[in-house]
């Protein structure tokens, strides 16, 4: 049986310590949901952890503030201590949303945003929301702190550029605009404790003329990345809303998904699934009745 040590240090010095010690050879413990499955999925895994850090008390990265428009989310923040945030409530409705239909309530008290972002999962909830608000994280090492755009932090499924000596401190982004309309809608295998099947964000700014200024689509579950769909989002742009519009620019990001996916196995299901979720998305985000 493989053996590691595990270790909680008790301040961030003592993590960025830790983590120059080891050299690649430590991996950060914060929930806990997604490292445990991984370990038991795969001993190879583990041949060459050495020590896992727990991180999961460190109050430091627990904080959740709003600053000048700024909100900014500590990386161990679990997702219920998100959906009870009231800052995050009223300003990143969609983001809550998102949280609040992550597995279950064990699940949401100990997973946390930054173990979600650190996974790196296509199918991940939070993710979609955080792409559309062009969210930025704060990375931490010995050597100081970087900012990096998620949508540049995320390579590839499941693969990040982190540096084997950093961790995600937080993740912040702008409060959104009261005149903007979004909306997250999912659709699990099951209710309870599923992992996205597919999900989708949609942020949509009008003028005063009605007509969209600002458009973010972001299919969850759909790409190898989690990526704005920018073809789609331009067909709505400078013009008005409206049910048969929002149906051309599903079928748009269906389109783009097989573009960058190739045809697979789940392709018959996620081609429609996800032109519709676009679709309802959308008409929820501009207040366009769902049957047209
Ligand atoms: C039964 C079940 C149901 C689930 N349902 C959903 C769902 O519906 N939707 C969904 O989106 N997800 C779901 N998940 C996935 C999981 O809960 C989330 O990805 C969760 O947020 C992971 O957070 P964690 O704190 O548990 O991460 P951990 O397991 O602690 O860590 C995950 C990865 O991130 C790294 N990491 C952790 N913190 C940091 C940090 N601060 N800096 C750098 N790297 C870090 C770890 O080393 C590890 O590689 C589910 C998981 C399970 C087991």
């Amino acid at each position: 049986m493989i053996r590691f040590d595990y270790i909680k240090p008790a301040s961030l010095e003592e993590c960025q310590e830790l983590l120059n010690h080891y050299q690649g050879k430590a991996r950060l413990f914060a929930g806990g949901t997604d490292l445990m499955v991984e370990f038991r999925a795969d001993d190879k895994k583990l041949k060459d952890v050495e020590v896992v850090l727990d991180i999961s008390n460190l109050s430091e990265l627990k904080i959740i503030k709003l600053d000048e428009e700024v909100i900014s989310i500590g990386s161990c923040a679990t997702f219920t201590e998100i959906i009870g945030n009231q800052g995050l409530i009223k300003y990143a409705p969609f983001f809550v949303e998102a949280c609040r239909t992550v597995g279950s309530p064990q699940i949401r008290n100990t997973g946390t945003i930054g173990g979600s972002i650190g996974t790196a999962s296509p199918a991940s909830d939070p993710g979609p929301p955080l792409v559309a608000m062009n969210s930025i994280l704060t990375l931490l090492s010995s050597a100081g702190e970087r900012e990096v755009l998620l949508s540049d932090f995320i390579v590839g499924a499941y693969k990040t550029i982190i540096k084997s000596n950093e961790l995600i401190k937080s993740i912040k982004f702008k409060t959104l605009k009261p005149e903007a309309g979004f909306s997250f809608v999912k659709l699990g295998r099951r209710k309870a404790l599923a992992i996205a099947r597919m999900n989708v964000a949609a942020y949509v700014e009008t003028g005063e003329d009605g007509t969209a200024k600002d458009v973010r689509i972001v299919p969850g579950s759909a790409t190898p990345i989690t990526i704005r769909i920018t073809e789609a989002e331009n067909m709505l742009l400078g013009k008005t809303p409206s049910y048969e519009l929002h149906e051309a620019v599903g079928k748009k990001v269906s389109e783009k998904m097989i573009e960058i996916t190739g045809t697979r196995w789940s392709t018959p299901y996620k081609e429609p699934v996800i032109a519709s979720l676009v679709k309802r998305a959308l008409n929820q985000a501009t207040g366009v009745k769902e049957n047209g």
